[in-house]
């Protein structure tokens, strides 16, 4: 059960927990938090963690749970190349795990705040008798240059990825590094033209970039970094098929001008791998250049054809 059996005594717990924060002088224990922001515009980004959907008991602990539901939130605001400023966590418990599930699950999401500088400022504590749901709504601010949409890509940009592709499953949707400071290194070195973060899979999101931008993109085969877990899953798919296809990578996709991208290539600011997996080209559509040099259509959403036989 709860302390004192109410959500109170719940919310005392938190209270006591959490830091105090120069940008939130109102936080836990008014009707609303009050927050600081240095410019005047801040970016606002929400996320919803259901039992069952996005997580298993048997699968994750508390605490990474806790992680993830701050990670996806962190994520958005790498994407639109945000500094994190703060987030609200709204809560509903399943009454029966009572006060060790609330307690881990603020640990998991307590220390990437940390690690990111995040102020949690608020939120709402609700037990019943579903399953357990997690919604956070993180706040960040553009910098000086602005935030990066989805709307930029030109024809003849280089399109860039963070990190590897394929087989989260296996446990990396639960335990990644937002790309956070990865975002704001390469924001302050080039000119992004546009920028998602993978969270429905590397075709699929590049397509909205494409869509929102009005352009094509031939991705080269050879050159999408496949993840280990992806190589080394046994199932009827191909490790190619699971890098590009498969969700909650949470890398960046990232297309700058061809000039700016080689410099930039030539000499990596971060230890987080970045490659140049494909083009932006005129037009519309996702193609695959593979190995021989032949052009593939490749839908943008939702995978359905393989490659080889
Ligand atoms: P109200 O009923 O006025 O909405 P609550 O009793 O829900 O207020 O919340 C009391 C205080 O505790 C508020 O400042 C709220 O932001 C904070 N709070 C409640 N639940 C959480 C939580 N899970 N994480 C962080 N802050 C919380
Ligand atoms: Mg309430």
């Amino acid at each position: 059960m709860l302390p004192s059996g109410h959500e109170f005594g719940y919310i005392d717990w938190l209270r006591r927990r959490l830091p105090a924060d120069r940008r939130v002088p109102v936080g836990i224990g008014d009707d609303a938090a009050l927050v600081q922001f240095t410019g005047g515009r801040c970016l606002v980004t929400t996320d919803m963690l259901m039992e069952g959907v996005d997580f298993t008991f048997d699968s994750a602990t508390p605490q990474q749970i806790g992680y993830k539901s701050l990670a996806v939130n962190l994520s958005d605001l790498a994407a639109m190349a945000a500094i994190p400023v703060a987030a609200v966590v709204a809560v509903a418990l399943p009454r029966q795990h009572g006060f060790e599930l609330g307690q881990g699950i603020q640990d998991g999401l307590q220390a990437l705040a940390a690690e990111f500088d995040l102020a949690l400022a608020g939120g709402d504590t609700n037990t019943w008798d579903g399953p357990l749901v997690l919604s956070i709504t993180a706040f960040g601010e553009p910098t000086g240059t602005g935030p990066v949409l989805r709307s930029g890509a030109r024809p003849g940009d280089w399109v860039l990825a963070t990190g590897t592709f394929g087989g989260s499953i296996a446990g990396r949707h639960l335990d990644f590094t937002p790309r956070v400071r990865e975002a704001l290194v390469l924001h302050a070195r080039c000119s992004l033209h546009a920028m998602i973060d993978v969270s429905d899979g590397l075709s699929a999101d590049l397509g909205h970039i494409l869509e929102e931008s009005n352009v094509g993109a031939i991705l080269d085969e050879q050159a999408i970094p496949i993840s280990d877990a992806a190589a080394g899953l046994s199932d009827n798919r191909t490790p190619l098929e699971h890098a590009l296809t498969d969700g909650e990578d949470f890398e960046l996709l990232l297309t700058v001008a061809p000039d700016e991208a080689a410099t930039l290539l030539a000499c990596p600011p971060f230890a987080t791998r970045l490659t140049r997996i494909g083009e932006i080209v005129s037009g519309s559509g996702l193609k695959l250049r593979t190995a021989a040099g032949d052009l593939r259509d490749i839908p943008a959403r939702g995978w359905v054809h393989r490659f080889g036989e």
